[in-house]
């Protein structure tokens, strides 16, 4: 028990220290060119320019950081404060309104989404919550996939279970990263996952969203042709 407890709160320290220096990074570098403006970048229209899109673009940076980061607390407390409420549905419109969600994202690329969904599959579902974890993975599929290509949501019931899969023709992920792509903040590649807009948050949020459904989520990946992420909850 005492382990156990050592091991949280190193957990804890490290998540602080992560967070703390996720945080920096945008703010280091919107103080940065707000002084080279004041220093007189302004008089240069073009240099005034590029550097205020940088600005705009790293405050939207802390701004999903932040959303990221108050949706893994809510999550938390609602957890400890005895579960989050849920309620059974049909899934298939949860689905529909996840993939409206993201298709100005997904044809900005070129990418189609399909959507497959028997009508009468019902869950135990959080509807707000289960859309935003889905809408992760395909932002993810987004991110990760060049141009024109595809991406499928596809669900069934199999057995006693309800199973979502999210496929993508992406660049896939490594084998020795699946174990830890679910970690908070953790990354394959740090650089390309903050240029696609990303906080390292994502899959953390929806790992908790799927627990808190009494469910799990796996991946399978092959690099260079694709990743496949199941959501797996107990049919009702
Ligand atoms: P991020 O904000 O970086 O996307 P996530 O927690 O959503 O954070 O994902 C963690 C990492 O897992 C990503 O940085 C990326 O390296 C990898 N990853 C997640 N989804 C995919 C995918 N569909 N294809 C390829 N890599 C992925």
């Amino acid at each position: 028990n005492v382990t156990r407890l050592k091991r949280l709160e190193n957990l804890r320290r490290e998540f602080a220290a992560n967070v703390s220096h996720e945080l920096r990074t945008p703010v280091t570098s919107i103080k940065g060119f707000v002084e080279t403006l004041l220093d007189g970048a302004l008089d240069d229209r073009a240099d005034a320019e590029r550097f205020l899109r940088i600005v705009r673009d790293q405050a939207a940076r802390l701004e999903t950081l932040i959303q990221d980061l108050l949706a893994l607390a809510g999550l938390e407390r609602q957890t400890e404060a005895g579960g989050i409420a849920l309620t059974r549905l049909p899934l298939a419109p949860v689905l529909a309104e996840a993939v409206a969600s993201r298709a100005g994202k997904a044809r900005a690329k070129q990418i189609s989404m399909s959507l497959s969904c028997p009508a009468e599959l019902q869950a135990d579902l959080n509807p707000g919550l289960f859309q935003q974890a889905v809408g992760n993975l395909l932002d993810n599929a987004i991110a990760y996939s060049e141009p024109a290509t595809a991406v499928s949501i596809t669900a069934a019931r199999a057995g006693s279970e309800v199973r979502l899969a999210v496929a993508d023709q992406g660049r896939g992920i490594p084998a020795e990263h699946l174990d830890r792509i679910f970690e908070r903040f953790y990354r394959v590649d740090k650089a390309r996952s903050r240029e696609a807009g990303g906080t390292g948050l994502g899959l953390a949020i929806v790992k908790h969203v799927v627990q808190a459904h009494r469910g799990r989520v796996t991946v399978e990946s092959t690099v260079g042709k694709g990743s496949t992420f199941t959501i797996i909850l107990p049919a009702p």
